[in-house]
């Protein structure tokens, strides 16, 4: 019972992680458009994310701010710049937090 229950669990994932997945990137083709749809968007593919446990790789979580977990796009509501030591720094313009990611040896 125990492993049917995991089993189950796992394919329940499998469908979530790809449904979060196009809903970011829905979301980041409307955000040019429509920014508050997007957002609406991309907090529903987070609490997908949430509700089934699914980490994503940093092509996907760049898209979210660390300060206030709102959708961050450059360009449009966020600043791209690097930083000493090869960092990069994505500024989120609707809580001012600085997303930092190290480039080094990627
Ligand atoms: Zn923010």
């Amino acid at each position: 019972m125990n492993r049917r229950r995991r089993g189950a669990n796992a394919r329940h994932k499998e469908e979530a992680t790809a449904i979060a997945r196009n809903m970011i990137q829905l979301a980041v083709s409307t955000a040019g458009s429509d920014l508050d749809l997007a957002k609406e968007q991309a907090a529903l593919a987070r609490r997908i994310m949430l509700k089934f446990n699914v980490r994503y790789s940093w092509q996907l979580r760049r898209f979210y701010c660390h300060g206030c977990k709102g959708l961050i796009l450059p360009g449009v509501n966020a600043r791209v710049r690097l930083g000493p030591s090869k960092m990069l720094l994505v500024t989120c313009r609707d809580c001012g937090h600085v997303n930092r990611k190290s480039l080094r040896q990627a």
